[in-house]
């Protein structure tokens, strides 16, 4: 069995740019690496979700990886709170939080509380806390951010943030999405978290500090985004009967692996891979070579690309995609993987956020047939004779190409 190298450039595609000849970022970086695989490799564009669909990291993610997040999607928060090492069970409904601070009228004067270091104070500060038999599972997370999961019977994703996401006004009332018991309840129980939340953080000696210090008081948790994991969601492990490991630096992605019980690999600080520009590309694809000896499907995530177009800094993005392309240079020599490259959406630069345009996808390896592209881009890879596929197809196309297929007739 052939193994697979699959790298996903986070919004690596992006829309033609007036300063850069009217070329994309990909098109104009100057990237050998990346236009030898094409050369050599079979070519095509992906509607990652669907033809015209804007799709987020976590649902793209989920349909290159063969779960229909329209199944298997209902928020961001079990992948965050997976992403930062917390257990999420099936049934729990989880949410991504920020401490902020309230003032004495109950508005919403910061939703970052001044940025503090950490939010472990406040997580330490509320204790356990379990509201008419649902238990509020919280852990700190990188600076002002901290996971939360509520764990229990009859609980709901479908229900409202209750993070304003601006300030100036007031939290919002959670309230239920949909007409079901559960919903209702899960708005119930969560209000009464935030009322409760609010009367022991008010007194929490951390905070008593925090003003002292001049600095501001985390008095408030804003949480949004509730999901759950679907009880029939099988992991990669059942679905492919394939040991896939996971490379990435962002928590997010990490925790969508995790979930799907893929083996994810923490990289320390000496490491240099951060999940930003700064990221040390050349350590992280060594080490997911090294790792790609004990797994069938290797996983990279690379992310800055899409964080550069989001702050609209497109000669940034060029940088960086020259940067991928020099750390996948032992790559494009390399015959022995099939290998996959791809993105999970296209970022715009212009727009500074992720757009329906479908992405440049190549296949490579030895026996994969090939077409007559030039170079990996936008313009180029929608001439490649794979066509347009959607996210859905990528898996059974991987598991053909692997030869292990399983004949659909006789
Ligand atoms: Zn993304």
């Amino acid at each position: 069995m052939k193994k697979v190298f699959f790298v996903i450039c986070d919004g690596l595609p992006d829309r033609p740019i007036k300063e850069l000849e009217n070329k994309t970022p990909l098109e104009y970086a100057k990237t050998p690496n990346l236009d030898k695989i094409a050369v050599d490799g079979l070519s095509g564009m992906m509607h990652t979700v669907d033809i015209g669909v804007r799709p987020g990291s976590d649902t793209a993610h989920l349909s290159i990886f063969g779960y229909d997040p329209y199944t298997y999607y209902s928020g961001r928060g079990p992948f965050e709170c997976a992403g930062i090492g917390m257990d999420v069970k099936k049934g729990d409904v989880a949410f991504r939080a920020n401490a902020g601070t309230i003032d004495d009228g109950g508005i919403v004067t910061d939703r970052r509380a001044g940025r503090p270091e950490s939010t472990k104070f406040i997580v330490d500060c509320l204790g356990e806390i379990e509201i008419d038999g649902i238990k509020f599972i919280l852990q700190e997370s990188l600076g002002h951010r901290i996971g939360m999961i509520i764990r229990g019977l009859g609980l709901s994703p479908k229900v409202s943030d209750q993070d304003p996401h601006k300030v100036g006004v007031p939290v919002h009332e959670v309230h239920a999405l949909d007409d079901t018991a559960e919903a209702k309840f899960t708005a119930e129980v969560l209000n009464k978290f935030s009322k409760l939340v609010a009367e022991k953080l008010k007194d929490c000696p951390a905070n008593q500090e925090r003003i002292a210090a001049g600095k501001l008081p985390a008095n408030v948790i804003l949480f949004r985004g509730a999901g759950a994991v679907p009880e029939h969601m099988p992991s990669f492990k059942d679905k492919y009967n394939l040991d896939a490991v996971f490379v990435a630096g962002g928590p997010l992605y990490k925790g969508i692996a995790k979930v799907l019980g893929m083996t994810v690999y923490d990289f320390d600080e000496a490491s240099g891979v951060t999940g930003l520009w700064n990221s040390n590309l050349q350590n992280k694809i060594n080490k997911a070579l090294e790792l790609s000896r004990d797994y069938d499907i290797t996983f990279v995530h690379i992310k800055a690309a899409d964080t550069l177009a989001e702050d609209g800094n497109y000669m940034g993005k060029v940088e960086f995609i020259e940067k991928i392309d020099a750390a996948l240079k032992s790559l494009a020599d390399e015959n022995d993987f099939l290998f996959v490259i791809t993105s999970d959406h296209t970022t715009s630069s212009a727009l500074k956020q992720h757009t329906g345009d479908p992405v440049p996808i190549t296949f490579k390896g030895e026996g994969v047939r090939t077409d007559d592209i030039n170079a990996f881009g936008e313009r180029e890879c929608s001439r490649g004779r794979l066509g347009h596929i959607r996210g859905e197809n990528v898996m059974p196309i991987v598991i053909d190409l692997m030869g292990l297929a399983e004949l659909f007739g006789a």
